[in-house]
Formats: structure tokens, sequence, C-alpha cells
């Protein structure tokens, strides 16, 4: 296990010349912003660099400079395999073990190395060069310190790819990860020609009927513990099919059930495509459920974290929530 300084990073990406760039399945704002922040210093830089992700782009991410540019795989067949130059490195970006980037259709002997940049704790340093801060709010936090490293010129485009990664990740500066750096970060990119507002209006200010439609069915079936500690609900493959609704519409119910008074966790289950149940966690303060959700298989970060779990709903909400009980009592 190897944690590598973000300078000697930054020596390597300015070696070699091409890049694969993936992230995280259910693409947030931070592996988005960063890929494109990240794509876009190394095409500066003179690099022919790819960014491949498994999954679609979720709709209110278009705004963000060439999106279009992105691979998605999630509609290839099994067979199929990019073609990959000589001497590739693949960057994987927000993803705590290499599982996590699902299937991308590229042939990883091929690959060169792989360079890991993240801010998960439970990171496995699953890359020849790995660079790890859980400190840093986001990983768009680190490739601003990247990008300087490596001598780029920081434009518009870069910061607005960036500034989206941040905003999400720290939930518009809300979280506990939300430190002194993050506003100052934050200010650099400002005055790079960031408009938070209509920045934030492309994100949070962009939903579909559908989406206050299924938050409202949601919403509708909330449950609360007898000790109002731990606030929970679900969203079955049903309730998208009534409300119209896609996967990626659901993002943020978890948030919004935490915000009662009192509620120190909060818990959201949902049937996925495949067959399984992916639960997201939240918490207030100091209940940690990326070390509880990692008892599932999963992790995260101390206060936002999840797991996927092969069970029906019901089952698999009694068994957390009855585990989430005991574990607030210890
Ligand atoms: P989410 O609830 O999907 O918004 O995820 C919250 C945080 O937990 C993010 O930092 C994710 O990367 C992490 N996370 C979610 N699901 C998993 C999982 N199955 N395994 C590891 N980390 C996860
Ligand atoms: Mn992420
Ligand atoms: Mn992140």
């Amino acid at each position: 296990m190897q944690n590598n300084k973000l300078c000697e990073i930054a020596e390597i990406l300015k070696k070699y010349n091409n890049f694969i760039i993936s992230s995280h399945v259910h693409l947030d704002g931070d592996a988005l912003g960063s890929e494109i922040g990240l794509y876009l210093m190394l095409r500066q830089l003179g690099k022919d660099v790819r960014v491949i992700n498994q999954d679609k782009t979720p709709d209110i991410y278009q705004f963000l400079p060439c999106i279009e540019e992105i691979a998605c795989t999630e509609k290839l067949d099994e067979e199929y395999f990019f073609d990959i130059k000589p001497k590739t490195i693949l960057i994987v970006l927000d993803s705590s073990n290499l599982d996590r980037i699902g299937k991308i259709h590229i042939d990883i002997k091929q690959i060169d190395f792989i360079v890991n940049i993240d801010h998960h704790p439970s990171n496995t340093f699953y890359g020849k060069y790995n660079y790890i801060n859980p400190h840093a709010s986001s990983v768009g936090e680190i490739l601003y310190g990247l990008g300087k490293q490596m001598g780029c010129i920081l434009n518009k485009q870069m910061a607005i790819s960036l500034y989206t990664a941040i905003v999400t990740d720290t939930g518009s500066f809300r979280y506990a990860n939300t430190k002194a750096s993050t506003f100052q970060i934050a200010l650099d990119l400002v005055k790079l020609g960031v408009n938070p507002s209509r920045l934030t209006d492309y994100i949070y200010n962009n939903n579909k009927l559908s989406s206050l439609k299924i938050l409202g069915e949601a919403l509708r079936k909330i449950k609360i513990d007898s000790s109002s500690r731990i606030s929970w609900t679900i969203v079955t493959r049903d309730m998208l099919i009534e409300t119209k609704s896609k996967d990626e519409e659901i993002e943020g119910i978890v948030d919004k059930i935490l915000s009662l008074k009192k509620v120190k966790v909060s818990a959201f289950f949902r049937e996925t495509k495949d067959g399984y149940i992916k639960v997201s966690f939240r918490s207030k303060g100091e209940f940690n459920v990326d070390q509880f959700a990692r008892m599932f298989g999963g992790g995260g970060h101390p206060n936002a974290a999840g797991c996927s779990v092969k069970g029906t709903i019901k089952e698999t909400t009694k068994l957390i929530i009855s585990k989430l009980q005991t574990e607030l009592d210890n």
C-alpha cells in the first residue's frame, strides 16, 4: 500500500501521452466533474485522452463542457473491447475499489498501469500509483491541486467542471467535509468565470415533473423508528413505472429524509434494474455510515455511504434498520 505525493502523480501524468479516465457506476457530480476537469487539463498538455464510463451520463449533467465526448459502455455487448494504444494509463477517479467502475469494456491487460485518485477512506490502493486524500471534500478539490502541479493554466471550462464536483460532494458547502480550503478553491474557480447561481440552477433547479412525483411517493412512505433517530424510505421498480421516472431521478431523497428534526441517520432503499437493493445512508454528526456500510460490503464517507445487497426490499429494510438500531444503541 503506497500513497504517492501529488507531485509524483503530476510527474507521471506529464511523462505519459495516452490516457483513459473512468469513474464509478451511478455517476455523480464529483465523478463527472472530475473526469471532465482532468480530461481538459490533460488535453491542454497535448495528451491523447478518452473518458469511458459504464453508466450513461444523467441528464442533469448535460451542461458540463465536452460532455458529449464521454463514452458509455452500458449498451455495448459483452464481447466488445475498446482499442487501446500502446503505453496507455488508466486513471480511476472517486472509486474506492476497482469493481466500482463496473464493466467498461477495456482489456485491462493492455493497460500499462492504473493511477488511482480518490478521497474515500476505504480505498484499497489498487493502482500502481495512488493518491488518496480522505480529507479532501471531493476528487474535484484534489484535481485543482494536481492541475497546478502539472503546470496547467486553469480555464473557465475546467473551473465549471471542478466546481460541479465540489458543490455536489459538499451538498452545496453544507457537509462536514467543507473546509476553509474548499472555499478558497471555490473562490478561485469563481474568479475563473464560474457563475455559482447559474451552475447550481442546472443541477438543482432542473427537475422533471416525474422527479418530484417519485420524491412525493417516497416521502409518503417515510418511516421513523420509535426513538426518532432513524428515518428511512423505499423506491420500488413499480413506483418508478407509476411515476414514469428514471433511476437517476431519485438521487437526493436520502438527504431530504435526513432533514427531520432529531434524526441522526437516514437510509434509502431502492430496487435496481439488475435485482439488487441499493442502500444509501446519510448521517448527521458522529454516527459513521462508512463503517456501517462496510458491514454489508459497501462503504463511502463518515456521513454519506452506500451498499448493494441481494434480497427483497422488505427483508433488506428489516435487516438493515434493526442493525442500525443496535449500532446506535451501542
Ligand atoms: P450514494 O448513496 O450512492 O450517493 O453514495 C454515497 C457515498 O457512498 C459515495 O461516496 C459513494 O461512492 C459511496 N458508495 C455508495 N455505494 C457504495 C458501494 N456499493 N460500495 C462502496 N461505496 C459506495
Ligand atoms: Mn462519487
Ligand atoms: Mn467524491
